[in-house]
């Protein structure tokens, strides 16, 4: 099986707090995963799982604890700033596409600088034909964005813009944040669809993070549900949404906060009590809300178990405490 990118066993430890009375949370704990080429795989849970915290080590925003990440099977640098290559294959949207463009440039002019950045031409015309390709995939033209600031068009048709930009240089594999949530709901769908078009018309792989667990039923190949800085359970998007097994992924299902809109990407980690004792809870992490936590679960952690495809992180599916 091609996997096109892997991250294997992803640590991030942040220290919180004030200089008397530090102590550290793992934010993300050795999370592993793959995509495929032209698959869709989603990372879902609430806000602070840790789903956000793995797409900026990914990107290179953060630098993790511990960890690989290997692109087509080569390890690539973990490090910020030695990325150029690996960035220009593996690109990114956000959630607020207003954040995405300087407000003072014009959005054509965005994207110029972007192909003269990375050297995709320097003849203008070749430009503004490529620009117009691209846009045209997401449903835009180039007349729709020239001599038109960020502030001029809808949140709808500047997140298609954003992707069209990203599309620019290749890239293999799309990372995409919350990319619906502070579009109007009538549009998320079509915005959704798009990732679908681009999986299935350009062999295009996405990482698709998200909270709505209805978009990421419809557009997913596979998912894996995140809680506290771990994935619980992964495995095809059917199994793992219809057939949850694991009893975090059965509650998620029923009831899923919405995803904070103010949230930000170079915002300080911010985390509630709760969340702060989920984290440096011994065991299972999810043992305090779970309805059938064992003892063993306050004491020792779950490993992952394969039940029916998919990965389980739950003591429930592990034979030797039956
Ligand atoms: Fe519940 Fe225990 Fe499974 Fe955790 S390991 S989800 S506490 S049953």
């Amino acid at each position: 099986m091609k996997k096109i990118l892997e991250i294997q066993n992803l640590t991030k430890v942040y220290s919180i707090g004030s200089l008397f009375s530090r102590s550290k949370i793992t934010a993300v704990e050795n999370v592993s995963f793959y995509i495929k080429p032209s698959e869709i795989f989603t990372l879902a849970g609430e806000s602070g799982c840790g789903k956000t915290t793995t797409a900026k080590i990914i990107l290179g925003f953060e630098e993790p604890t511990s960890g690989k990440i290997l692109f087509e099977d080569n390890p690539i640098s973990i490090k910020k700033g030695k990325r150029y290559h690996f960035l220009k294959k593996v690109q990114a949207v956000f959630q607020n596409p207003f954040e995405s463009f300087n407000p003072l440039l014009t959005v054509d002019d965005i994207f110029f600088e972007t192909i003269y950045n990375y050297r995709v031409t320097t003849n203008k015309e070749e430009a503004i034909k490529l620009i117009d390709e691209k846009l045209k995939v997401v449903g835009l033209t180039f007349d729709d964005i020239h001599g038109r600031y960020p502030s001029e068009l809808s949140g709808g048709q500047l997140q298609r813009a954003s992707i069209a930009r990203s599309l620019l240089i290749d890239p293999s594999v799309l990372i995409t944040d919350e990319p619906v949530s502070m579009v109007d709901a009538s549009l998320r769908m079509s915005i959704v669809n798009l990732f679908a078009k681009l999986k299935s018309q350009i062999g295009l792989s996405v990482i698709y993070i998200t909270h709505d667990l209805a978009t990421a039923y419809y557009v997913s190949d596979r998912i894996a549900i995140m809680f506290r800085g771990n994935i619980v359970e992964m495995g095809p998007v059917d199994e793992v949404l219809i057939r949850p097994k694991h009893p975090y992924t059965k509650l998620l299902r029923e009831s899923i906060p919405e995803a904070d809109p103010q949230k930000k990407w170079d915002k300080e980690i911010t985390i509630t009590d709760v969340e702060y004792e989920e984290y440096l809870r011994q065991g299972c992490k999810f043992a305090g809300r779970c309805p059938v936590a064992m003892e063993i679960c306050k004491k020792e952690v779950p490993k992952e178990i394969l039940v029916d495809d998919v990965l389980v992180k739950c003591h429930m599916y592990d034979k030797n405490f039956e």
